[in-house]
């Protein structure tokens, strides 16, 4: 296989931080590569569903890398392990008298996110019927996020009204108890509500969920850089042959980010003190919901962070040929033009993401920093369009490139080599563009 091979550029480049740190920096290296991903995407760790231990195993995997390549917790912090609830919020009870007769279960349905609810024709709450003719799902969708409302629907929409029953009844995942929502829906034929009695309660339970971050510190600490990737992926499939495989294991998705997460933490540790400070990240639940995100995004102040690198799937050559990289929202900001730049002389390139169609940009972690205006990318090499271990058990370490890999990240490291000194800094993406 041919190796990487350093152009006087780079080989410049690395000699110099070696004269600056004493010994050489510490290259991603393809044993250290395979020994990461073989951790991570092993059947003993179940596919990383993100809610089970089997998350919480890989979680103390990456801790670990973490203290070993030198990182320190961030401010304020004792360990790398970001924990913080999700909640699970169903309907306990409802129960509903309209008119003055006690309505059958099967035709109330509801979404309480109060400890408990009891309301009568006194009450402030919105009452809507919904006619045989009328379009339910609208006023469904209209209504959702009400916390106070009665919907009557005419019985000739009971299709439409089981139907959206079913959404009302499954229990909602949130990171608060706030409140969110009060809607009960019931199918009746009454025209007019001359008394009605509802009352109903929520139950919910807790679980504690984390990302893995460290840093290192540098000389300025207000302008950070951070280095993501997710490391939770689709856990177990259920049905299907017992005896066939039934596990996910996410080598590409996204055990190899994860492992570029963790090699770019020991490079940069062996670089020195850098200018901007620099965050590794290793972000949960984006398979199921984003929260690993959204959690960090409310910890760190977004003003402050210069770039978001957030690799995805990076086990397998892009179309582009072996020694390219392509970045989503290449447009957003100058992000990606920076990157090129940086790796001019290098035998590795950086271009804009080519599936636009398949709006990779709002697919991944990145999208939820955007939203806050950081000019944050995912960069990935997998030609997501045709690759048939996508979300399939088949994904695994011996479907990979691991050459192809560990090239990619010493890509992302010399491609991110003018933001981490402090030369360069992207444009912010603009919040109002991101939807
Ligand atoms: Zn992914």
């Amino acid at each position: 296989m041919k190796k990487w091979s350093y152009t006087p550029l780079l080989t410049l480049v690395f000699a110099a931080s070696m004269l600056l740190t004493g010994c050489g920096p510490k290259q991603p290296s393809l044993e250290e590569v395979e020994r990461i991903i073989s951790v991570l995407a092993a059947d003993s760790l179940n596919g990383r569903q993100a809610f089970s231990e089997d998350a919480w195993k890989a979680a103390d995997f990456i801790a670990n890398e973490f203290a070993q390549n030198g990182l320190v917790p961030l401010q304020g912090d004792t360990d790398f392990i970001q924990d913080f609830p999700l909640y699970t919020i169903g309907t306990a009870s409802i129960s509903v008298t309209l008119n003055g007769s006690d309505l059958a279960p099967e035709t109330v349905a509801a979404a309480v996110t109060s400890d408990s609810i009891k309301w009568d024709e006194n009450s402030d709450i919105t009452t809507i019927f919904v006619g045989a003719e009328d379009d339910l799902i609208a006023v469904w969708r209209e209504n959702r996020n009400s916390t106070g409302a009665l919907v009557v629907v005419h019985p000739d929409q009971k299709e439409a009204f089981d139907r959206v029953a079913g959404f009302l009844r499954r229990p909602v995942r949130s990171m608060s108890l706030e409140v969110t929502s009060n809607l009960v829906m019931v199918l009746s034929d009454a025209k007019t509500i001359r008394s009605f009695a509802v009352v109903g309660a929520s139950e919910h339970s807790e679980i504690s969920i984390a990302n893995v971050v460290g840093m290192i510190p540098g000389k300025r600490s207000g302008e950070i850089v951070v280095f993501a990737g997710h490391y939770d992926h689709i856990g177990v499939r259920r049905g299907g042959d017992a005896e066939a495989d039934s596990i996910s294991n996410g080598a590409n998705d996204n055990a190899s980010g994860t492992t570029a997460v963790i090699q770019l933490a020991r490079y940069f540790h062996s670089m020195g003190t850098p200018e901007r400070t620099i965050y590794f990240v290793a972000l949960t639940a984006e398979e199921s919901g984003g929260y690993g995100a959204r959690y960090f995004s409310q910890a760190v102040n977004p003003d402050s962070v210069v770039a978001m690198f957030n690799i995805e799937m990076i086990g397998k050559p892009a179309v582009e040929g072996p020694n390219t990289a392509w970045i989503t929202g290449f447009e957003r900001s100058d992000f990606g033009t920076i990157l090129q730049e940086a790796v001019v002389g290098t035998e590795f390139s950086f271009y804009a993401d080519p599936y636009p169609d398949q709006n990779l940009f709002y697919r991944s972690d990145n999208a939820t920093l955007a939203r806050l205006g950081v000019p944050a990318h995912t960069i990935s090499t997998t030609p997501i369009d045709v690759d048939p271990d996508y979300h399939q058990v088949s994904d695994e370490v011996a479907t990979l490139d691991l050459e192809h890999l560990t090239n990619t990240i010493k890509a992302i490291a010399v491609g991110a080599a003018t933001i981490v000194s402090g030369e360069r800094t992207p444009t912010r993406i603009d919040p109002s563009s991101v939807n």
